[in-house]
């Protein structure tokens, strides 16, 4: 354990959240009453903000020292701020991250930070519930069920951003150079001691939420295939059971034949059906091998995950 007063940052990635700041900071502040064995520090990851939210941070910074802004040269999205944020931490004891809206209650820090302090690496908050409804839940639920059993490694499912890393699992996730970035899967591939806490997720406290359905289908898909290589699996075991079909069949037809029997079956419509068919699972192939090699080329082209136009608050 670190000396006298450990160093804990708070990693918040901001994107248009003028809305939810003022009650966001009355709540930290409250933490940060109750717990002044602890030196806390901010970091706000300013995501390319349209609206009040950057003035707002400004102000913050200007009277509360410990204050960090990275301003992002334009909008990158969550998972790009929030490296960016994290980056920005790494001086840090621990660092928890956590979104703006409030879903992840300020109120369970002194929680995360005590299974810290009791020897945790990495401490995750697992969602009991969640207040989403209709069609955004029945796809998180959708999602996560699924993904628990696609990835390669064992993947605690039920888990966002909200957590605790240690000053190791911050730098080593640091460390981690990829685009396409998935938070959840990332923090369980750097490994160390996980410690569970389970909360309620809460609905956003305002605004509306900034992550777009289309945004979150992508991000769904940054999590299987970069952790994943059963989708191409699956093609390779498609491929061999239509392969097999299709010699099955073929014998079978060499084999009238040679006994002499009548093979004119009338066929338009299996002619027609087994085409389309086949069609169909080579443009999929081709659509999965594509979503491969689209990220392997946004990797290769090595541009940084995002843009630092200013820091306000960095020594
Ligand atoms: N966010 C961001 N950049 C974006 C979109 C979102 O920094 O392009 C931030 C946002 O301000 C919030 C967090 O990421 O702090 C989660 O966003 P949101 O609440 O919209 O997502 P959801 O709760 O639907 O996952
Ligand atoms: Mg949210």
């Amino acid at each position: 354990m670190p000396a006298a007063k450990p160093r804990i940052a708070i990693v918040i990635p901001v994107f248009n959240e003028e809305a939810v700041l003022p009650e966001l900071f009355r709540r930290l502040d409250a933490v940060f009453a109750a717990r002044p064995d602890e030196e806390w520090i901010t970091v706000f990851a300013n995501d390319g903000c349209r609206d009040r939210s950057g003035a707002l941070l400004e102000a913050r910074a200007a009277s509360l020292p410990g204050t960090r802004i990275i301003e992002l040269s334009r909008n990158f999205g969550h998972q790009s701020a929030l490296a960016a944020g994290l980056a920005h931490a790494a001086d840090a004891d621990a660092a928890i991250t956590m979104d703006a809206d409030m879903q992840d209650p300020p109120e369970l820090i002194p929680q995360l930070v005590d299974a810290w302090r009791n020897g945790a690496e990495i401490v995750l908050a697992l969602r009991r519930s969640r207040q989403e409804g209709g069609l955004r839940r029945l796809g998180f639920e959708a999602f996560h069920a699924l993904y628990g059993r696609l990835t390669d490694f064992h993947f605690e499912t039920n888990t966002g951003t909200f957590g605790l890393l240690n000053r190791a699992a911050v730098e080593a996730f640091n460390r981690l150079p990829e685009k396409h970035r998935f938070f959840p899967g990332l923090r369980a591939w750097i490994g160390f001691k996980h410690t569970e806490i389970l909360y309620d997720r809460q609905e956003r406290a305002a605004g509306e939420p900034a992550q777009t359905l289309r945004r979150l289908v992508r991000y769904a898909l940054d999590g299987l295939f970069s952790f994943s290589q059963l989708p191409l699996r699956l093609l390779t075991y498609a491929g061999l059971f239509i392969a097999f079909m299709g010699f099955a069949i073929g014998l079978f037809f060499i084999g009238r034949r040679l006994l002499g029997l009548e093979i004119a079956f009338t066929g338009f419509t299996t002619i027609a059906t087994l085409v389309l068919f086949l069609g169909g699972v080579q443009l999929i192939g081709i659509g999965v091998l594509g979503e491969y090699l689209g990220r392997i080329y946004d990797e290769v082209k090595r541009r940084p995950n995002y843009i630092v136009k200013r820091k306000t608050g960095c020594e």
